[in-house]
């Protein structure tokens, strides 16, 4: 099960959600989070541990002058303007490269040939025997942030049960992160802002056509705009996590509510079992 937690915008309390679900869930089983809020990463505050850091790497285009006869296919072929062929050499700009591989598949003289910029790293850690935390980390002066995501989901492949905390927003590196997952849950707040943030994150993720789930965090008790919102669009409201002294005051110390409430760690659970008939996954 892949199973990526977002929200249309900061401050909703979606990286809190996503951890509160691994704590959880790794009390019975192995869980690997992803944390793809790679400009500012902070889903390894709620579990602090050792980290291992590895660099994370894309290819990038090198030409061979000795082989090139500027014939201007590659330049052609980049839609992203990251190669110009000029008079006397190929120009590259390494930040507009996605690293699709375009150029090289398109030279004739088979004149390009892949070389490695880091572009940001990865931390990984083991917090417990049954929870393991990858988190990407965007190099400084870097823009490639999805190139940063894919790397850091690629760590994670394989894992049975693994929980993306996505970027805010609707952005590439949110888009990035939902691909290949197989639910999403997006978390959202009782508020104009919020209602009109989650009607776009719903959107991206019905253009993905990823079954989607919806909770209401912070809830002051009138959630009616929000409800009808979820109404219109087809969602289904999973939890109401509620505006409360006693959760504020654990989370702003950075607890965990499922960690230190018996119920909370209960309705997290079953949060993830609502969460998996949305996409029919277990
Ligand atoms: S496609 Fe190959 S040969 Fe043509 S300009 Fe680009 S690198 Fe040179
Ligand atoms: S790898 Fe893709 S994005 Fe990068 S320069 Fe080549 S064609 Fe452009």
């Amino acid at each position: 099960m892949k199973l990526v937690v977002a929200s249309g915008k900061g401050g909703t309390g979606k990286t809190t959600v996503a951890a509160n679900l691994a704590y959880a869930l790794a009390r019975s089983r192995e869980v690997v989070t992803v944390d793809c809020d790679v400009e500012a990463p902070n889903l390894h505050l709620f579990f602090p541990s050792m980290a291992h850091e590895l660099p994370a790497r894309v290819p990038v285009p090198a030409v061979d002058p000795a082989r090139c006869t500027l014939c201007g296919e590659c330049g052609r072929f980049c839609r992203f303007g990251a190669i110009s062929v000029l008079k006397t050499e190929v120009f590259f700009l390494p930040d507009l490269c996605h690293s699709c591989g375009g150029c090289r598949y398109v030279c004739p003289e088979n004149a390009v040939r892949d070389e490695y910029r880091t572009v940001g790293s990865v931390r990984c850690a083991r917090p417990s025997p049954s929870l393991t935390l990858i988190g990407g980390v965007l190099g400084e002066g870097e823009v490639q942030a999805p190139a940063v995501v894919r790397y850091a989901k690629r760590l994670a492949e394989g894992a049975p049960l693994i929980i993306y905390d996505a970027p805010p927003g609707i952005g590439c590196t949110v888009i990035e992160t939902l691909k290949g997952a197989d639910a999403c849950l997006l978390v959202t707040e009782s508020t104009p802002f919020g209602a009109h943030d989650l009607a776009l994150a719903a959107e991206v993720a019905r253009q993905l056509e990823l079954p989607t789930g919806v909770v209401i965090n912070r809830s002051d008790g009138d959630d009616r705009a929000i409800r009808q919102i979820c109404r219109e669009l087809g969602l289904p409201v999973l939890m109401t996590i509620p505006f409360d002294r006693s959760i504020a005051t654990i989370q702003n110390r950075g607890g965990l509510i499922s960690r230190e409430h018996d119920g909370w760690r209960s309705r997290f659970a079953a949060l993830f079992a609502d969460a998996c008939g949305l996409g029919g996954r277990a």
